[in-house]
């Protein structure tokens, strides 16, 4: 071995001390603030010894870490082996040009991918703004009453739909049919959802939906995957009457020139908004959408952005209807989504934004006026067209259509391959006049004739509209002003900067939210997500143009491998909840193999995320809840109790470790091996593993499946509440019963399960951020990471446990890598919760950490590793300048009711008004530490009102009367 000079040394480390806040003399000072000499002492302390890894991370040829410049030179290497064709596969997925201003300004700007979800309204009306503007665009282009603010893709929205459907509807029957033109993924993922939950799924003949008579519901894909528009209206009609739901799957570009689904009797609109601006990615992220008539807005998944009025009555956004969520309904709830894909979701709604209404039908008409040539040439060529319908798609019978992709390939263009004698083509935005003339060179060649394009203006001049008279749309759509103002480009970059400038994300103060661990995104990381070798891939190529995706998911799954100690990962899961459900049927077909299906029980502690019942009741398990101990561990006694009462039915265990009340708890090997003897599986959430990552693995210390949320611990941004990827490790018993993706030919193991996205790989395009992290990182950087993020939490738990108390600290008051203060005691003695102090926080420039869970009245703060302490301390100044503002309420010095946190946020418009009448002053309000005199954060809103958001449930853009 050569030995590594000091230069390269440096480099070499130079990213970890850009990723990690403190530098040495700062850890030292934490330390011995704690009364420790070194971060591995401290972990000796705080870990439990029989779970240590024994080694560092088994990390191979990524366990030196890589400089940030060899690292984008190695990937670029591996992303250069993807070959960029033209790809007119479609089938849900197509070419877009994401307009420059969106791409700069929002899909590359830390202000939006860098946001959090936005529970805290007051500091997010930015991104609600934009959300809202993507719920507007879908409801218009569906034309239905209502739409949520994301779906995780097609595929799932579809299956969410069904499940709608079954509650709300009627009807007893369990089937539920899809006609047979409906995206094969999307087949295949509502096939997943509904065999555990007993529904049967049918396929019929989409020109025989009239005929459909024992259905609680029907799924139509509109236009279909074939080409075809049909008039549904009539069979619909007829379709209902049998007291069936009617679901469409819709293309948005083809709806701002069909008569969209909400006008012929749809009950639910599904689909992708992918094409409007968003790489193609291999398959995501992208933002699914969910749409539906306004009397089933309450049973709706998914989150909702709607609009309330502040504390001074004044307009406002907020999450809407939040007690329908997982998080408050558990093993009641209907859907586990939790992470979804905003930073997509508001890229869409941009592009309608920027295009507006006659931006985007001129789009469309473009493209079905070139489909219309293209068809013309076609037949010129003496091919014929089965579908005489059509938007933008054409499936053409050929004589061998091997040959015809063969001379597609030597043009450099991809077309969708549909059996041996016909080949789908889709155009779409990007498609030119030069692209329609290379189709006619590749079917002439394919026809072994020489032929030359016509001139295309003379065949222009002859196409008329391909679909029924009676479909061309005639309603209006996005007529609201925000889709109509912001059309050149100056007006847009304002637009976005100026509501960039209402939210608080990662660029400007840290976001200490427990369970969240929102960690630095580098931008070494961000970089390659863009590259068009990532980002212009149809996730339905041929596999010898991915074989540098392919190559770098392989290393991400080596990589994730090695840090939790299981035998192999599937990245289909396209967030944490997802994963937990493929998680869930993972151990279900791993029962069901060995006959013992009937394993149906869930033991899940009552400390545990929402999402995980919710994940559980999704699978059709049956869950348990036991009880935690005064310390938040686990009551083993009562898990052993459970396990023995339900032994012969006991599916498996989901426990979080450390637990979601950051405690390294003891017991947790026992816990795994009671579980075992009863026959059951161990399923542990990963969404802590920021506080494991090098120290201990999942794997091998008695877990059996985890999830990880590769946008916690491995760095992918939260994009203001999605995208996520939530891979699932599991143990070699396990690897084969993974997730396929046979309807696309992705079938990693006979045993497999069929997919859970609509995706092979779930969102793809961003797993080159995780692979990026942990190249720069290495073994040693990784396992630093976590044990300063330790340190981290510590430290902060110290300095504030003077002032607050803190909650379930372990051996030597220890917490794991984030802390619970408890502010209930203090609430009981002067009124002011721990939303008063969330609130109050705005006032100094920060995000709130996590309120109320696990433990109602609390708040919970993970600072993470990439926090300095120079941050940190500018927090805990504010958090012990609450501290005593509290106390002058405990005191009497502050009225109980008008005080600075009871009405925090204090927006400049009360601060600057002549009157004031507070009792309190102004320079308390808006400057209670010193240092807010030079940087200020400005809430644009005073405190939401849930209430009134949630009984005036409104979820659109403002009207026209409000611009004037
Ligand atoms: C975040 C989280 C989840 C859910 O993950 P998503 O990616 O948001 O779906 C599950 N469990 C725990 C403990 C979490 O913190």
């Amino acid at each position: 071995m050569t030995r590594t000079s000091l230069t390269q040394l440096e480099a070499r480390d130079a990213f970890i001390a850009r990723h990690i806040g403190p530098d040495a003399a700062e850890q030292q000072e934490m330390l011995s603030l704690l009364g420790y000499a070194t971060r591995a002492a401290l972990i000796d302390a705080l870990v439990p010894a029989n779970i240590r890894n024994k080694n560092p991370l088994p990390l191979g040829a990524y366990a030196q870490p890589l400089p940030e410049q060899d690292a984008l030179a190695k990937l670029k290497a591996t992303a250069s082996k993807n070959q960029v064709l033209k790809s007119l596969i479609g089938q849900g997925y197509y070419n877009t040009h994401t307009p420059g201003v969106i791409l700069r300004n929002i899909f590359e700007n830390p202000a939006w991918y860098t946001a959090y979800t936005p529970y805290q309204p007051e500091i997010s009306q930015g991104r609600l703004e934009a959300i809202l503007n993507f719920q507007q665009t879908i409801t218009d282009l569906t034309g239905m009453g209502i739409a949520n603010a994301s779906m995780l893709d097609e595929g799932t929205a579809a299956a969410e739909a069904m499940t709608l459907i079954q509650r709300v509807g009627k009807s007893k029957s369990t089937t539920f049919y899809v006609a047979n033109d409906v995206l094969p993924q999307t087949l295949e993922v509502v096939q997943t959802r509904a065999k555990p939950l007993g529904i049967t799924v049918k396929t019929f003949d989409a020109a025989e939906l009239a005929g459909v008579t024992d259905a609680f519901g029907v799924l139509l894909q509109y236009p279909g995957v074939n080409g075809v528009v049909r008039d549904y209206k009539d069979a619909v009609t007829t379709v209902k009457a049998t007291g069936a739901m009617v679901i469409v799957a819709a293309d948005l570009l083809a709806l701002t020139m069909l008569t969209p689904p909400g006008e012929w009797g749809a009950d639910v609109v599904v689909g992708n908004s992918q094409r409007f601006g968003v790489p193609l990615g291999f398959g995501g992220p992208h933002a699914g959408y969910l749409a539906t008539r306004d009397e089933f807005k309450r049973s709706m998944s998914g989150r909702l952005v709607g609009v309330t009025i502040d504390a001074q009555g004044n307009k406002a956004y907020r999450l809407a209807l939040q007690t329908r969520e997982q998080h408050i309904r558990r093993e009641k709830a209907t859907s586990n989504i939790c992470t979804a894909q905003v930073l997509l979701a508001v890229m869409a709604s941009m592009y309608a934004v920027y295009h507006g209404p006659k931006g985007l039908q001129q789009i469309a008409q473009r493209v079905h006026r070139y489909t219309g040539v293209l068809a013309a040439n076609l037949k010129a060529q003496g091919y014929s067209i089965v579908n005489a319908s059509f938007f933008d798609t054409l499936t053409v019978a050929v004589k061998d259509a091997a040959a015809v992709h063969a001379a597609a390939l030597a043009n450099g263009v991809n077309l969708r391959q549909i059996d041996a004698t016909h080949v789908g083509v889709s155009l779409d935005e990007t498609t030119t006049r030069d692209d329609i003339a290379l189709l006619w060179t590749v079917f002439a060649q394919a026809a072994g004739s020489s032929t030359v394009c016509p001139d295309l203006d003379a065949v222009e001049a002859t196409v008329a509209p391909a679909y029924a008279a009676e479909l061309a749309r005639t309603s209006a759509y996005l007529s609201h002003p925000v889709f109509n103002r912001y059309h050149s480009e100056t007006e847009m970059l304002r637009y976005l900067r100026s509501l960039a400038d209402k939210d608080l994300a990662l660029d400007r103060t840290m976001i200490p939210l427990g369970s969240c661990t929102m960690k630095l995104n580098a931008t070494s990381e961000m970089i390659p997500v863009t590259w068009p070798e990532f980002s212009n891939i149809h996730p339905f190529a041929p596999q010898a143009q991915t074989v540098g995706y392919r190559e770098m998911i392989a290393q991400l799954e080596e990589m994730l491998c090695a840090v939790t100690g299981y035998a192999a990962i599937s990245l289909q899961p396209n967030a944490g909840s997802q994963g937990e459900y493929a998680g869930l049927l993972v151990i279900q077909a791993y029962h069901q193999s060995r006959g013992e299906g009937h394993r149906n029980i869930c033991l899940i502690p009552s400390s545990a995320h929402g999402t995980n019942p919710a994940s559980a009741n999704m699978v059709g398990m049956q869950v348990v809840v036991t009880a935690c101990d005064a310390n938040g561990n686990v009551d083993l006694a009562d898990l052993k109790a459970k396990a023995e009462l339900h032994s012969k039915n006991l599916a498996c265990v989901m426990v979080t470790y450390p637990s979601t009340h950051g405690v390294f708890e003891e017991g947790i090997q026992e816990l795994c091996e009671i579980i075992h003897s009863h026959g059951g599986q161990v399923y542990i959430d990963g969404a802590n593993m920021n506080a494991l990552v090098g120290v201990a693995a999942p794997g091998a210390f008695g877990g059996d499946v985890s999830h990880l949320n590769l946008h916690k611990t491995f760095c992918i941004p939260h994009g203001g509440g999605g995208p996520g990827v939530g891979p699932i490790g599991v143990g070699a018993h396990l690897a084969k019963f993974l997730p396929n993706q046979r309807s696309n030919g992705y079938v990693r193991s006979e045993d497999g399960i069929s997919s859970v996205s609509a995706a092979p790989f779930g969102s793809a395009s961003i797993l080159p951020i995780s692979w990026m992290y942990i190249a720069m990182m290495g073994a040693e950087g990784l396992t630093a990471a976590t044990e300063t993020a330790i340190l981290n939490a510590n430290y902060i738990a110290r300095r504030l446990s003077p002032h607050y108390p803190v909650l379930y600290s372990g051996h030597d008051g220890l917490v794991a890598h984030e802390c619970i203060i408890d502010l209930r005691p203090l609430q009981d003695a002067t009124g002011i919760s721990n939303e008063d102090v969330a609130k109050r926080l705005m006032d100094f420039g920060f995000h709130a950490p996590t309120m109320s869970f696990p433990v109602p009245g609390t708040l919970m703060i993970e600072p993470t590793e990439s926090e300095s302490k120079a941050e940190m301390d500018r927090f805990i100044d504010a958090m012990i300048t609450i501290r005593g503002e509290i106390a002058k309420v405990e005191s009497g010095e502050f009225d109980k009711l008008d005080n600075p946190l009871k009405f925090a946020p204090h927006t400049a418009e009360v601060l600057t008004a002549d009157k004031w009448e507070r009792k309190y002053s102004r320079e308390v309000a808006a400057y209670p530490v010193p240092s807010l005199r030079k940087q200020k954060y400005w809430p644009p809103v005073g405190r939401a009102d849930n209430v009134y958001g949630d009984r005036n449930l409104f979820c659109g853009c403002a009207p026209m009367s409000d611009y004037e």
